[in-house]
This record gives C-alpha cells, structure tokens and sequence, in this order.
C-alpha cells in the first residue's frame, strides 16, 4: 500500500480547497468503500481528507421533502420514520445492502459514490479501462455474469453496484455539491455516467467537489413506492438485478409511474420508454412485459448475462403489481 497523508477537516469548504488543489487526494467518509481499495491497491492516493467529521449527518423532513445530510449513516436513513412511512423504496433499498454493521458505518455521500464490483476492476493483476485507462476490458471475453446489458462500450461493461441510488433514482431526488466556485445542485439522474471511452469516471462530479447532501422530494399524494432485488444469496450481496418503483394508479389506469433499475448499467437506469408505455393503461402482465421490452431493445447480452433481461421483466412486473394490489389484472 502506497503511503499518504492523512488529514481530518471540520469545514466543507476546507474540505473541499485541500482536494481540488491535489489531483491525487481523495475524500474519506465511512471508510467502507475506500479502505478497501487502499489495500486492494484500486486507490493509490498522495493525501486522503476525512471529512467523516463534518456537521453533514442530519435527516430534516420538511414540508416539500427530506434533506439527507451527506454523512447521514445508511441505517439512520433507512430507519428514520418519515422515511419508512413515505419514502418506502428508499428505506428498503438500503436495507437490502450490505449487512447491519456496515451500514451503520457507510455515509450516503460514500454509498453514492461506490465503484464497481466488477472483479476485474478490483483485481489488479488484469486489465481494466475503468482502473488502469487504455489497458483493455477483462470483462468483456472473461467472467461476464455481473456484466452490463443496458449503455455499455467497448471500453467498459461493469455496472454500477449500489442500491440507494436506484431508489433516489426513481424518487427524483437532487444532490446538492460544493465546489470551490460554491454549491450546485445535480439532479441524481445526472450524477453517474455511462463508460462511453472514459470508464475511470464514475461521475459527472469534478475532481474536489465535496456532496453534502441530497433532497428527496415526497411522493405526489396516493403513490406508493417499492424496491426488489434479485441477488444470488440473501444476505452481503450485490443486486443481479433490481427494480425501484413508484405507481399511482386512478380508475385503474396508471397515472403516476417512475421505474428505476439496477445492476445492469454503468449507473442506476430510468427507464422512461417503460414508464411512458405505460403511462394512461391498465396494469396487466402483457403490458408491463412488453414495456420492458420497448426499453431493452437497446440491450447488449451475452449467454453469461442474459438472463437479466429476464429477470427485468419478471421482477418490473412483480414489484408493479404489488404496488397496484387490486387494481392490477
Ligand atoms: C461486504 C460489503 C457488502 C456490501 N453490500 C452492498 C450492497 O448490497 N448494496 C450496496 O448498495 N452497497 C453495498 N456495499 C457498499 C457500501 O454500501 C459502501 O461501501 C458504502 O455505502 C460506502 O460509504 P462510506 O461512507 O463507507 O464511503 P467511503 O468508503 O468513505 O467512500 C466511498 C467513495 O465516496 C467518496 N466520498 C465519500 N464522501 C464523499 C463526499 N461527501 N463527497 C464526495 N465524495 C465522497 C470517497 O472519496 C470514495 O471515493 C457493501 C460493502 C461491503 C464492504
């Protein structure tokens, strides 16, 4: 492990002035993510800046939506009351993490910003674009389960891994960064990339900008929210594949419709050609399977990975009707 320096500040704006002027420092929160890759040698930075400490770790409902500081702790999020009660998906998507320790420890600034688990990316004895740029893609002729089927390039087929993200997806939420020139607010639509020919950035965040928080606004009144992930054991694993809904419906038609998933693109993917599919019809099996196949038809998968595409369909079309109850088909 290279060694670097290690300095704790107690100002975002400190915070921020000591990454942006290093290109090879590095933010540390949590610690769950990074640690990792410091001793995986994923990371090599000169200077690591702990803003762990930082007053960022509040959770304030208010009457338009929820502010989560950016060192809110993921069990603080999932269990916080309004949270549970209104913002369904995100609390269970976060549940569906890791396991109890870890996200007692994990910040929801570093839960946004996890790189992927792509093994060859956390191997550093093989190529990966995403890690070392221009020394080719393992992943694309090598172990292709976990690989992307949606927005993936010759350069980079990993998937984003974490499962928050798909949930603020589909909630619409907002992250709100601090940069040297001052705040800005970054729908997290907008906040992950697809690889195209620069996989090494995860983000559309420039180097040194510090998030401090995100807003999540509250459901339009009679929606209802839900998170399903599909992964290949119950506990300590990452998402195959996951579906984030939000469904209102009225006089049996859908009239408010929001699906986000994850663990088959470089970042949490709306599916918004699924959604205006649907958008003004009855709820049934056929429709919801022939919207997500309107949104797969861009799809790239292999005998290793298709059957994520499968598992779109089946699991869209259940996390759906659990949400309409009654009024699906
Ligand atoms: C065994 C295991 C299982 C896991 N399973 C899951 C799972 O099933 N689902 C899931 O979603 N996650 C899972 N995780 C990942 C876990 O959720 C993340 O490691 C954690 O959320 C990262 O948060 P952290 O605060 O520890 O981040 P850190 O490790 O401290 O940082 C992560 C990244 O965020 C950057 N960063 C941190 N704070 C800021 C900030 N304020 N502004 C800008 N950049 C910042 C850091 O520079 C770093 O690049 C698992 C992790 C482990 C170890």
């Amino acid at each position: 492990m290279r060694e670097f320096a290690y300095e704790a500040v107690t100002d975002p704006e400190g915070a921020v002035a000591l990454v942006a002027a290093d290109p090879d420092a590095c933010f540390l929160a949590g610690g769950t993510n990074l640690v990792d890759h410091l001793k995986l040698g994923v990371a090599s930075p000169r200077r690591v800046v702990d803003v762990s400490r930082l007053p960022l770790a509040s959770i304030v409902a208010g009457d338009d939506g929820v502010r989560i500081g950016a060192n809110a702790r993921n069990s603080d999020v999932a269990l916080h009351p309004r949270v549970q009660a209104d913002l369904t998906v995100l609390s269970r998507a976060l549940l569906a993490g890791a396991s109890p320790q870890i996200r007692n420890q994990a910040t929801t600034a570093g839960n946004l910003l996890q790189r992927t688990r792509c093994v060859y990316f956390q191997d550093v004895t093989t190529a990966c674009n995403k890690r070392a740029p221009g020394s080719g893609c393992s992943a694309r002729e090598g172990y292709g389960h976990h690989n992307a089927v949606l927005g993936g390039s010759e350069s980079c087929v990993a998937v984003y891994p974490g499962d928050m993200a798909v949930a603020l997806t589909a909630l619409d939420a907002t992250v709100v960064v601090l940069g040297p020139d001052g705040e800005r607010r970054v729908p997290v639509e907008e906040l992950h990339r697809l690889p195209g020919d620069r996989p090494d950035r995860d983000t559309t965040l420039a180097h040194g900008e510090l998030i401090v928080g995100v807003e999540v606004p509250w459901l339009p009144d009679g929606s209802r929210s839900a998170y399903h992930k599909v992964r290949d054991r119950a506990a300590f694993a990452f998402a195959l594949a996951s579906v984030a809904g939000v469904l209102r419906l009225d006089g049996g038609a859908v009239t408010e419709l929001r699906l986000a998933w994850g663990g088959v693109a470089h970042k949490p993917w709306r599916a918004r050609q699924a959604e205006e599919a649907l958008i003004g019809r009855p709820l049934d099996e056929a429709s919801v399977h022939a919207a997500v196949d309107l949104e797969l038809a861009a799809a790239a998968a292999g005998p290793a990975n298709a059957y994520k595409l499968a598992l779109l369909r089946n699991v869209t079309w259940l996390v759906l009707r659990d949400l309409a109850g009654e009024g699906a088909r």
